[in-house]
């Protein structure tokens, strides 16, 4: 027979337990119930795109609110230099990707698809390749398509204008070019996949090197739909892309230019005196090193890697918690 004080003890002892195992379960729902074994990686609330400094060429990362991972485009790739080795990879590693949802190749020029050879021979998983389909005869094409034919696991695509792109539920992207078939007999440049990027009330317009050959296309079918509150402008801001048409149909409040500025004199004045004309707020990566926008959906920041001021302040800011940053002057190196 048990005596009073035995039972107490037990009783204690019991209360004990159940106080340790309450305190374990709200432990493990404070520490989002990884001791339950029910860990799951949090996800992104915001978007975040990354313009990568790749000298003359285009390279950028999109990270979606939901945890999705899209390359599009992987700057230029040499022995000396190879941006996919020593841009795209150490960024990837640095922030635990190690999967892209999608890669999208804007067009099968080496200052876009140059880099994408060290991703492609890469452990990383890529879930799905997207190319214009230009019947493109430079070797680098082949050997891109003959990695993406190696991996079993990739689905290869050629999207079409209007075509939806599923890249999370909370976000809206959309195939705005090429418009017309793909053939041999226009430029290269002309066929670039143009991508309009959806996150509630921000949209960013990536558009690989189009021309205003492939931008009239656009304006004819896609009209007011062009507009972007950014704007990827299109071939490094060289003469013959950006008219004065396109600005005004996608009227963007910012305007990033990935180029090179060679002995301080950039190859873009042409379009940066038109986007001064259209009022945006123009950066370029070669000025700003690396630019990430990050977007809640309702506005948007830009911060560049070597400086955040703009190249030129234009007249419409970025609202809802964009950066306000006084102007550079235009003389000299950046005109
Ligand atoms: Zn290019």
């Amino acid at each position: 027979m048990k005596t009073g004080t035995a039972v107490r003890r037990k009783t204690v002892k019991r209360r004990g337990s159940l106080v340790l195992a309450v305190s374990y379960c709200i432990i493990s729902l404070a520490t989002g119930c990884r001791a339950l074994g029910m860990a799951t990686p949090p996800a992104q609330k915001s978007l975040s795109v990354y313009f990568f400094d790749v000298g003359h060429g285009d390279a950028t990362i999109i990270r979606t609110p939901g945890g999705k991972n899209i390359l599009v485009d992987a700057g230029g790739g040499g022995k000396k230099r190879d941006m996919g080795r020593d841009v795209i990879l150490p960024f990837m590693r640095a922030h635990g990707i190690r999967r892209l949802d999608a890669v999208v190749m804007s067009h099968a020029d080496s200052d876009h698809i140059g880099g994408m050879r060290s991703i492609l021979a890469s452990s990383v998983q890529v879930g799905e390749f997207l190319d214009p389909g230009y019947p493109h005869t430079a070797q680098l094409y082949d050997d891109i398509l003959t990695m993406v034919k190696r991996r079993p696991q990739t689905k290869y695509r050629q999207p079409c204008a209007g075509d939806i792109l599923d890249w999370g539920p909370e976000l809206k992207v959309r195939v705005m070019g090429p418009v017309k078939p793909v053939d041999m007999g226009t430029n290269p440049n002309d066929s670039s996949l143009v991508i309009m990027l959806t996150y509630g009330a921000v949209s960013v317009l990536l558009t690989g090197d189009a021309g205003k050959s492939e931008e009239r296309d656009m304006i004819d079918r896609f009209g007011p739909s062009l507009r972007a509150r950014i704007l990827k402008v299109g071939h490094h801001g060289s003469r013959n892309s950006s008219s004065e048409a396109f600005l005004k149909a996608v009227a963007p409040e910012v305007a990033v230019i990935s180029a090179s500025g060679r002995e301080g004199q950039p190859k873009y004045r042409f379009a940066l005196d038109r986007l001064k004309a259209a009022g945006a707020t123009v950066y370029a990566t070669d000025y700003n090193g690396t630019l990430t926008l990050t977007s809640d959906g309702r506005g948007f920041r830009i911060t560049g890697a070597t400086r955040s001021a703009p190249v030129w302040k234009g007249k419409a800011l970025p609202q809802g918690g964009g950066v306000t940053h006084e102007p550079v002057r235009t003389q000299g190196a950046l005109r």
